[in-house]
């Protein structure tokens, strides 16, 4: 076989394709795609051996405000960049940038920080998490940057990101909420809803307005009742609604996992991480948009109020938690950490281990899961 510069031979692992785990195979890049996949005897000496290794597809994090030390939420792009290089060495090759509640000019001043970033890739889009949502379940949202969606504020958004912006979380019930939910559907990005005090009817008319994911399940919302399943209900029975979750074993016991992801099913789950900034760095004090933030034993709260703002998860990590503690199989978390963000996202060129995608990968330890290497667009990261 000749094998042109560019092209990158890994062997000797098992990999997880579409069809499931193949072992002792190999993959074949070439520039940035996956050429080919295949079992047995490599069709030439390999670049990388990989044997006792396990090879998935790149994550994708679609709810992720920072991280290393470095937020999105800023006006610093290399800032930004380095918040999602941090997730990038833990196996994250797709990210999504989250902005937090924030005045109308501190928001514009934020999609414009990061537009150059998405057209670059080192983001795939920008998800307003807010500030069109609830009082009642702010979370670490800032309650006097709260608003009801004006329409003009939310198309003006959408326009100044002109595609860039991918996902915007509503509370369906404020005053103009169905409405923003149809602009922000109409305009091509995903309409979620989050962070609100909804009931059932007015979460199936957020369905019926285009809505389709819902941001964190049971984080920030009205929870299921037994009389009153509330919009999350409405939203889990839909199926075409996927259902984020954050699986740090502190936002969602696991018990909650499994029964969340009985209902959604492994189809409609996707793994996010909603991490800030402090991931991967010491306890302390940080921020996340303008509000103060207290870190510790890597759980990250609002200094004043005690609200648990964001996480400090990465998606390797989210990976072995729901391995161990919710029996949930690496191929079922795989699909929830990459094919179905792909599919959500409508990113057709990634999610999968599949000629023809993007060659986005993470290497792991057999036995511990931890990450050895990642490749990103054909290239390894160091
Ligand atoms: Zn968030």
């Amino acid at each position: 076989m000749v094998r042109l510069s560019g092209m990158t031979l890994l062997a000797g692992a098992r990999i997880l394709t579409p069809e499931g785990f193949l072992d002792d195979a190999w993959i074949l890049t070439d520039g940035e795609v996956i050429s080919e996949i295949g079992q047995g005897t490599p069709p030439a000496e390999p670049d990388v051996d990989l044997t006792g290794q396990i090879v998935l597809p790149g994550f994708i994090d679609q709810h992720c405000h920072g991280g290393g030390g470095a937020s999105f939420v800023t006006e610093d792009a290399d800032e930004a960049r380095r918040a999602a290089r941090f997730h990038l060495e833990h196996g994250t090759t797709s990210i999504m940038a989250s902005l937090v509640s924030g005045s109308n000019e501190a928001l514009k001043a934020q999609v414009s920080t990061l537009s150059p970033l998405v057209d670059d890739g080192t983001v795939i889009g920008v998800h307003l998490e807010g500030p069109w949502i609830s009082q009642h379940f702010c979370g670490a949202h800032a309650q006097d940057q709260l608003r009801a969606p004006a329409l003009n504020e939310v198309t003006e958004l959408l326009e100044l990101g002109d595609g860039r912006i991918r996902m915007v979380t509503i509370a369906p019930e404020l005053e103009g909420g169905i409405e923003a939910i149809e602009a922000v559907a109409d305009s091509g990005a995903l309409a979620a809803v989050g962070h609100t005090d909804a009931d059932y009817e007015t979460g199936v008319a957020a369905v019926e307005a285009g809505a389709r994911v819902i941001t964190h399940l049971f984080n920030a919302m009205r929870p299921v009742l037994h009389r009153d399943p509330n919009a999350a209900g409405a939203l889990l029975e839909d199926p075409r609604v996927f259902g984020e979750l954050i699986c740090d074993g502190v936002h969602i016991h696991p018990t909650s996992i499994k029964l969340a992801l009985r209902e959604l099913g492994v189809d409609r789950s996707c793994m996010i991480t909603d991490a800030m900034s402090a991931t991967g760095v010491a306890d302390g004090q940080y921020k996340l948009g303008e509000l103060d933030v207290t870190v510790k034993d890597g759980v990250a709260r609002l200094t004043e109020a005690g609200n648990i703002a964001g996480s400090t998860l990465t998606l390797d990590k989210a990976l072995r938690f729901v391995v161990n503690n919710c029996d949930v199989s690496i191929e079922d978390a795989s699909q929830m950490l990459s094919a179905n963000p792909a599919r959500v996202l409508g990113l057709t060129d990634r999610g999968t281990l599949e000629p023809g995608k993007r060659a986005d990968l993470l290497v792991l330890q057999n036995a511990s899961l931890d990450v050895t290497r990642v490749m990103q667009a054909g290239t390894w990261i160091d």
